[in-house]
């Protein structure tokens, strides 16, 4: 008896497995139904933008804030005067004295891209080792707006929120893909400002993907607000605004920016 309900175990199991596939094959075998011409779209078509000839050159569309020859695009944030940081070699490099600079057009929604450098053999530990930062938005004067901060994160410990590509005060970098001082680093930006409703109040909040030196840092991070020293963030409405570099008061040697390109997106 014992013998034969094994066979009988063993029959309904070979059964079993030579029906799975044809139970199966029918769904796996069903033809959609409709034209797949319905689920195609043709227009608008794309526009043609030329690539620049390596990733981080500007494509065809990109306006160009800074391409080492020059500071015609940025003003001091202050009084508008000409920016005034020191221009050499393709790079202009934070002048402390003059203070921060912002661009002359106003931007809403863009992709970012610059590159900064700290100098080799920086000194000064936390906050106080090559602090600048870019503001997305420069809302007001000083450090009104939007940062991502710019800072030596190499082997210098800070809160982890105001690290090189945290939002400052808000959200810190997923990772640290910080390169060494004396190496150029990347930063390419997506943001989608806030909107505001006419009464001030906020329809939709900003969002920022960053990547630093081509690592995803900050993955569509919704602020809640701008980025502030001392406070809670909040938002305050504008429309369009300036983008922004801060020549941050630390006392260590300062930071250099070269190649920085914005393209509007709307
Ligand atoms: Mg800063």
């Amino acid at each position: 008896m014992k013998t034969r309900h094994v066979e009988i175990g063993r029959y309904a199991a070979l059964v079993a497995l030579a029906l799975a596939p044809i139970c199966f094959l029918p769904a796996a075998a069903q033809t959609p139904q409709g034209d797949p011409k319905d689920t195609e779209q043709w227009e608008p078509v794309p526009p043609i933008v030329t690539p620049g000839a390596h990733p981080d050159a500007p494509p065809s569309d990109a306006i160009v804030l800074f391409d080492g020859r020059n500071l015609d695009q940025w003003v001091n944030t202050k009084d508008h005067a000409p920016a005034g940081w020191k221009l050499g070699h393709g790079v202009m490099t934070v002048d402390k004295s003059v203070g921060n600079i912002e661009t002359k057009q106003l931007f809403k929604n863009y992709q970012l891209h610059l590159e900064w450098l700290v100098p080799k053999g920086i000194t000064g530990e936390g906050q106080l080792r090559g602090n600048s930062g870019v503001f997305l938005a420069s809302t007001a004067a000083g450090d009104g707006g939007y940062e991502v901060q710019i800072l030596d994160s190499w082997k210098n410990k800070t809160y982890v929120n105001g690290q090189a590509a945290s939002i400052y005060k808000q959200s810190p970098p997923l990772v640290n893909a910080m390169r060494p001082p004396g190496e150029w680093q990347t930063y390419d930006i997506v943001w989608t400002a806030p909107v505001f409703a006419s009464d001030g109040t906020v329809k939709t909040p900003a969002y920022v993907t960053v990547f630093h030196n081509g690592v995803l840092v900050q993955n569509h991070y919704q602020l809640t607000g701008e980025t502030r020293y001392i406070g809670q963030p909040s938002y305050r409405p504008y429309d369009r605004a300036p983008i922004k570099l801060q020549a941050h008061g630390d006392p260590s040697a300062p930071i250099s920016f070269r190649n920085i390109w914005v393209r509007e997106l709307n």
